[in-house]
């Protein structure tokens, strides 16, 4: 073994190598090993433990082959396989890595067996893909759950504790950037009745369709709750009394005009307030619940400001 043999031999065992040195074409002699390695990839057969080893794993022909053509061209240098991976060889996954090494004065072949290590790396890279996956799963449950609280499961719009949050959002944002904010208050009139002379079920089917018709009623930047049980808020942002007032007629002939089946028309009265400086929230609520009173009181299927 020459100088430069025994040093690369001496590297490369280090890593876990095997080193088979070319004598003739396709023909290798074995200049050394780590402990473990080659007889879990080549066991010995017939006294010479690497007499044919391209017999075993047809990656490693293969890959023979292209030495092959390296050598042939009598440079200097190395080239160097990609690692692939090697099924029923000796354990259940074997990755080689295979690198042609042209010293000058030998031509060596280094085989490596990447099966520890591989495997390992592979089994870390699963659980993290596992916990990615189990995270990602999680994270998307955690907002479908977290939506889901958000919103009222009869009518699809949102629950009177995120109508509260939103409120207070509003009446901030509001207040730092001095725009008008009006809230609606809507109470379907005569409802009981309807239970009693429709059915539960009917009443429901009316909530379900006053969800979707305040949704279709509203711009895009307007809020709309179910506040009660057939009660409604809505926070109508940047609109003027005068204006906001013109929204509640109109979401008020709209479900005077809804049309559900197996159920009769209904109406509602409507409350309807400006927000006042630096009123509470409570102070603010209470004005268009007194707004909604009146319109009771007054005979219903109405809007009345306060
Ligand atoms: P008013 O015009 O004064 O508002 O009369 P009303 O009958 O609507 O008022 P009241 O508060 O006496 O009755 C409200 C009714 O709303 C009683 C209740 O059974 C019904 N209700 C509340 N929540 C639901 C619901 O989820 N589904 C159905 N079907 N009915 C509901
Ligand atoms: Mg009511
Ligand atoms: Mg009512």
């Amino acid at each position: 073994m020459t100088k430069n043999e025994q040093l690369a031999l001496n590297l490369l065992q280090s890593f876990n190598f095997a080193v088979l040195r070319r004598v003739a074409s396709r023909e290798y002699v074995f200049l050394g090993r780590a402990p473990a390695f080659y007889d879990a990839l080549f066991p010995p057969r017939d006294g010479n433990p690497c007499a044919t080893p391209w017999a075993i794993s047809s990656m490693l022909e293969f890959f023979l082959d292209e030495a092959e053509d390296f050598f042939a061209l009598g440079e200097v240098g190395s080239i160097s396989s990609g690692v692939w991976e090697e099924e029923g060889l000796t354990l259940e996954n074997t990755a080689l890595k295979v690198t042609a090494v042209n010293l000058g004065d030998a031509q060596v072949v280094v085989v490596r067996l990447l099966q520890e290590d591989y495997t390992e790396r592979l089994g870390i890279l699963r659980k993290a893909r596992e916990q990615l996956l189990e995270n990602r799963r999680l994270t998307s449950n955690l907002c479908i759950f977290k939506e889901k609280s958000r919103i009222d499961g009869l009518t699809c719009i949102f629950n009177r504790t995120t109508f509260m949050e939103l409120l207070l959002d509003e009446i901030r944002r509001s207040q730092i950037m001095d725009y008008p904010l009006v809230l609606l208050i809507l109470d379907i009139d005569d409802f009981k009745k309807v239970n009693d002379n429709f059915g539960h079920l009917a009443g429901d089917r009316i909530l379900q369709g006053m969800g979707s018709t305040l949704k279709h009623s509203l711009r895009r930047n307007d809020i709309v709750a179910r506040y009660g049980g057939e009660e409604f808020a809505v926070l109508v942002p940047h609109t003027p009394l005068a204006e906001a007032t013109q929204v509640a007629e109109k979401i008020r002939s709209n479900l005077a005009a809804m049309a559900v089946p197996d159920a009769p028309r209904i109406t509602v009265s409507i409350g309807c307030t400006l927000y006042a400086g630096m009123e509470s929230a409570e102070d603010f609520f209470k004005r268009a619940d007194d707004a909604l009173y009146t319109a009771k009181k007054s005979g219903k299927n109405r809007v009345c400001t306060g």
